[in-house]
């Protein structure tokens, strides 16, 4: 089992060794390790030297969107050329907070899919309150582009859209809520040779630990849950998941 987005950065987890260990016992190999800051890209290097199970990634979130945006690109640039990285990201636009940076949002969002087209790796989206934009931006990019839509809580019909464009969708805790009418539609829908899982963690932890720390352990909650939705052995959609991720991210085994 891989799960596909997680922070689990060592400077965040004091008890990193035993958040680890309970990875290997529920059968997690894999974790792609998350940076979406220039610290936490530095962070993601560090812990993946340490510890076989991550495979970094190096990343301007929309929040570092601002004024000196053009710097946090050419830092990025600067990072990946002396670091091995699996991916771009995440990177994207969010809206929900804060609009004040939004055109600065859309260049670096921009100028992070003309560095993952030209490096040849896949893009980590994450997308908040921004459909349409983000949507109008990876358009450009079709057919040169892949990449994930990750912790995806958008409408089944976008994610077909998000599809035909060349993307992964990434489920993670919140498909176990209750209440998430959308994102079970997307479990249950979407074509499963395009479907990824992940935690997100430390945030959006799934049930039964909703509201709690998230760790890389939790992600088998939520594959549970998706084959539970779609009447499937969890096995058969962990052997699935599982190959979608190492084609996407060009993993060796
Ligand atoms: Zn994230």
């Amino acid at each position: 089992m891989i799960d596909t987005h997680s922070h689990m950065f060592s400077t965040e987890y004091e008890d990193i060794d035993l958040a680890l260990t309970r990875c290997k016992e529920n059968g997690i190999n894999k974790i792609i390790l998350v940076g979406f800051s220039h610290d936490t890209n530095i962070n993601a290097q560090k812990d993946s030297l340490k510890y076989d199970i991550f495979y970094p990634t190096a990343g301007m979130h929309p929040d570092e969107a601002g004024p000196d945006y053009l710097d946090k690109y050419n830092e990025l640039v600067d990072f990946v050329s002396k670091n091995k990285v699996y991916a771009i990201g995440e990177c994207g636009l969010d809206y929900h907070w804060d609009t004040t940076y939004k055109e600065e949002q859309k260049e670096l969002l921009k100028l992070q899919c003309e560095l993952a087209v030209k490096l040849d790796l896949p893009i980590i989206i994450h997308m908040r309150d921004a459909t349409l934009d983000t949507y109008n931006i990876l358009k450009e990019y079709k057919g040169k582009l892949r990449g994930v839509m990750h912790c995806y809580s958008g409408s089944l019909e976008m994610a077909y859209e998000f599809i035909k464009l060349g993307f992964y969708i990434s489920l993670g805790g919140p498909v176990t809520f209750k209440n998430s009418k959308e994102p079970k539609e997307v479990a249950k829908n979407i074509p499963l040779d395009r479907l990824l899982i992940e935690t997100d963690s430390p945030y959006l932890a799934p049930t039964p630990f909703r509201g709690k720390r998230n760790e890389s352990s939790f992600v088998k909650y939520t594959i549970e849950e998706i084959a539970r939705l779609r009447e499937m052995d969890v096995k058969e959609l962990d052997k699935i998941t599982e190959e979608n991720t190492m084609r996407l991210f060009n993993l060796v085994k």
